[in-house]
C-alpha cells in the first residue's frame, strides 16, 4: 500500500488536529474550533473525521492530515510525511541513496551536542551568565562548551562508535595532512537546527580575548545549507504563528536576548542578508510582518531596506529597527533599560513603505504639483504591476495619499488608467474580464459537481463519475474534465484522487465544496446531482455562445449561420434552466 494512505488509515486525525486546537462537535462527524492559522474569536475552522480533513472558511486554508501537519508546523511536504510516518510506525521507502548519510550525520550532530552540553562549566557558563542569560535560556537554546582540547569531541565520538571519516563529513572535526582534530576548541557552542528542530550544524564564539576569529562556524554539509536556516527558528515558529511577525537579526545572542526579555518571535540570519528560501520558512510560519535590526545606525537601517531582497520585500510589510547608537540586542539584557529601549525602537522602527517614499521625494518640493507628478512617477510601477491583495502595495497607497494629500480615488484612478494602458486594448480587457468572471463561474460549478461525486456512496462512485460525463460532456481543458481523468487513473480511489489536486489553487476551493457537502449520501442523491449537471451544461453552453458573439463582430459574412447558432444555443440554455428549476432531471 502507499505509504500515504496507510499512515491516513492508521492516524487519529481528529487527535491530531487537537494537539494544537480544542475542538467541539459540529454535526456527524464533523469538529470546530478556532483556527490556528488565523485569529478569530468564533471558530470557522472545521474538521471532518471520516474525510481526513480540515478546512477553514475564515482564511480558507484546508487539506488532508500531512497539509496540516507542515502548515502548523512549518515544514514542507517530506517533513509531514516523516513526521506521520513515525507516530503511526509506517515504514518509508528509502528516497536516495544519499538519505541514510543523512541521518547518520544528524546522529553525530546529536552526538557532538550532548558533548558539549556536559561540557559547559566553569569560566564558560560565567561567561555566558556574564552576558545576562539565564539558566531557562541556555536550556532552551541548548547552549554548551567545545573545551581546549584538540580531540576531546572526537575520542568521545569514536568511545560511541563514529568514525574520524563520518566525524569530519559532519563538519565537527577537521583534518589536515591526514590528521583529526576538534574544530571548535575554547568556544562556547551554539547549536543551529533545521525547521524540524534536528541538529545540523555549530557555531562556536571565541572567550579567550584575542582568539580569531570570534565566530566559527562548522562547514556546510549535505544536511547543512547557511542561507536556507535562520538560527532560533524551531524556538521562534508558535510565537511568530501567534504575533503574525518576526523579528529578524543579525545575532546568535541577539537571538538569545531578545527571546529572553519576551520577544520569543526572535531569528538570526546565517548570512548578511534575508534569502529568499529564510524569508519561505517565515511565510510558512504566517509572518505577515518582518522587523530587521541589522545595523545600529540610520545609514545601516536604510542600507537595509534598500538591499531588501525584491521577493522578499513582496511578501511581508517590513521595518527597519534602529536602536540607540552603539548597541546591538545582544547587549541589551546587561543594561537596565534594555527592555525599554528595544520597545521603543521597535515602535519608532522606519517602515519598508516610508523608506520608499522618503527615498522617491528626497529634494523634490512636494508641495507643488510637479514634484507631486514626480514622485508619483517613481513610485507607481510598483503599484501598477501589484497583485490585488499585495499588503506592501495597499501600505504605500495609504503613505502616497497622505503626504502628497491626494485623493484617494484620484489615485486609484491613476492606477487603473496605467493599468489599461499596458493591455493591447481596452475591449480586449472587457472581454477578458468577463470572460474571466464566467470561467471562475464554470470552475465553481464543476467543483460542485466533483463534491457531490465525492460524496458518493464509494460502491458506486465510480459510476457516478461516468454518470457525469455522460451527462456534460466535459470540454478538454476543463476541470472537470481532468478530475474524471485523475480518477480513472487512480482506480476511484477517493483519496488519492484528492491527493492529486491538493496542491494545487483549485485544491482549496475542493475542500471548502467538500466541507460544505458533508459527509452524508443525500436520498435525493440523483436529483440533486442533476440539477447539478443542468447548471453546469448551461455554463458551457454560455462558453459555447460567448466565443459565437465574438466570432460574429469579426466575421460579418457568415452572421447569419453564427446567428442561428446563437438562437439554438439560447434554446439549449433555456432548457437548461428549466431542469435544474423544475427539477426534472435529464432523460
Ligand atoms: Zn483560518
Amino acid at each position: 500500500m502507499d505509504p500515504r494512505e496507510e499512515i491516513r488509515n492508521r492516524l487519529d486525525f481528529k487527535s491530531l488536529v487537537e494537539r494544537y486546537v480544542p475542538l467541539r462537535p459540529a454535526g456527524k462527524g464533523r469538529w470546530k474550533g478556532l483556527c490556528p492559522f488565523h485569529n478569530e474569536k468564533t471558530p470557522s475552522f472545521y474538521v471532518d473525521e471520516a474525510k481526513g480533513m480540515f478546512y477553514c472558511f475564515g482564511c480558507k486554508a484546508g487539506g488532508d492530515a500531512f497539509k496540516f501537519v507542515q502548515m502548523i508546523e512549518g515544514v514542507d511536504f517530506r517533513e509531514a510525511l516523516e513526521k506521520l510516518a513515525q507516530e503511526t510506525g509506517v515504514e518509508l521507502p528509502e528516497r536516495a541513496p544519499g538519505r541514510k548519510p543523512s541521518k547518520d550525520l544528524i546522529e553525530v550532530n546529536r552526538l557532538a551536542l550532548a558533548y558539549f552540553q556536559k561540557n559547559l562549566t566553569g569560566a564558560a557558563l560565567e561567561y555566558l551568565k556574564g552576558r545576562g542569560l539565564s539558566n531557562e535560556t541556555i536550556d532552551t537554546y541548548a547552549l554548551g562548551f567545545a573545551p581546549k582540547s584538540w580531540d576531546g569531541l572526537l575520542r568521545y565520538l569514536q568511545q560511541h562508535g563514529v568514525s574520524p571519516e563520518l566525524a569530519l563529513r559532519a563538519g565537527v572535526v577537521a583534518a589536515k595532512d591526514g590528521r583529526y582534530y576538534d574544530r571548535l576548541r575554547d568556544r562556547v557552542v551554539f547549536p543551529i537546527r533545521d525547521p524540524m528542530g534536528r541538529v545540523v550544524a555549530f557555531t562556536g564564539r571565541a572567550i579567550s580575548a584575542g582568539d580569531t576569529p570570534k565566530y566559527l562556524n562548522t562547514p556546510e554539509s549535505d544536511v547543512f545549507k547557511k542561507t536556507d536556516l535562520l538560527y532560533g527558528y524551531p524556538e521562534a515558529r508558535k510565537a511568530i504563528r501567534e504575533s503574525k511577525r518576526a523579528i529578524v537579526v543579525e545575532g546568535l545572542f541577539d537571538v538569545l536576548a531578545l527571546a529572553q526579555m519576551g520577544w520569543r518571535e526572535t531569528v538570526a540570519v546565517l548570512g548578511s542578508s534575508l534569502s529568499q528560501s529564510q524569508a519561505r520558512l517565515l511565510e510558512r510560519a504566517e509572518a505577515s510582518r518582518l522587523y530587521l535590526a541589522f545595523d545600529a545606525d540610520e545609514a545601516g537601517r536604510k542600507a537595509t531596506l534598500a538591499g531588501l531582497d525584491v521577493g522578499v520585500a513582496r511578501r511581508f510589510l517590513t521595518y527597519a529597527v534602529l536602536l540607540p547608537e552603539g548597541h546591538d540586542p545582544g547587549d541589551l539584557l546587561t543594561d537596565p533599560e534594555g527592555k525599554k529601549a528595544f520597545a521603543a525602537a521597535l515602535e519608532e522602527a522606519l517602515p519598508e513603505v516610508e523608506y520608499r517614499f522618503m527615498a522617491a521625494a528626497e529634494g523634490v518640493d512636494i508641495a507643488n504639483a510637479e514634484g507631486k507628478r514626480q514622485v508619483l512617477e517613481e513610485l507607481l510601477p510598483r503599484l501598477v504591476d501589484a497583485d490585488p491583495l499585495d499588503p506592501v502595495a495597499e501600505a504605500l497607497k495609504a503613505v502616497i495619499v497622505d503626504r502628497l494629500r491626494l485623493d484617494p480615488r484620484a489615485l486609484e484612478d491613476l492606477i487603473y488608467s496605467q493599468r489599461r494602458r499596458k493591455r493591447p486594448s481596452v475591449e480586449r480587457a472587457q472581454v477578458e474580464a468577463a470572460s474571466d468572471n464566467l470561467e471562475d463561474r464554470l470552475l465553481l460549478l464543476e467543483l460542485d459537481v466533483i463534491a457531490q461525486l465525492l460524496a458518493a456512496d464509494p460502491e458506486n462512485f465510480a459510476d457516478w463519475v461516468r454518470y457525469a460525463e455522460d451527462h456534460t460532456w466535459p470540454p478538454k481543458g476543463s476541470f472537470l474534465a481532468e478530475f474524471i481523468a485523475v480518477a480513472e487513473e487512480e482506480g476511484y480511489r477517493p483519496r488519492r484522487i484528492l491527493d492529486r489536486f491538493s496542491e494545487r489553487s483549485e485544491g482549496g476551493r475542493l475542500f471548502e465544496r467538500l466541507i460544505l457537502s458533508g459527509s452524508e449520501y443525500p436520498a435525493e442523491y440523483k436529483e440533486t446531482l442533476d440539477k447539478s449537471l443542468a447548471r453546469l451544461r448551461e455554463g458551457y453552453l454560455r462558453r459555447k455562445r460567448n466565443i459565437l458573439i465574438r466570432r460574429l463582430k469579426q466575421e460579418p459574412e457568415n452572421a447569419l449561420d453564427l446567428l442561428k447558432e446563437v438562437q439554438e444555443l439560447d434554446e439549449a440554455i433555456e432548457a437548461e434552466r428549466r431542469r435544474y428549476r423544475t427539477g426534472n432531471g435529464k432523460g
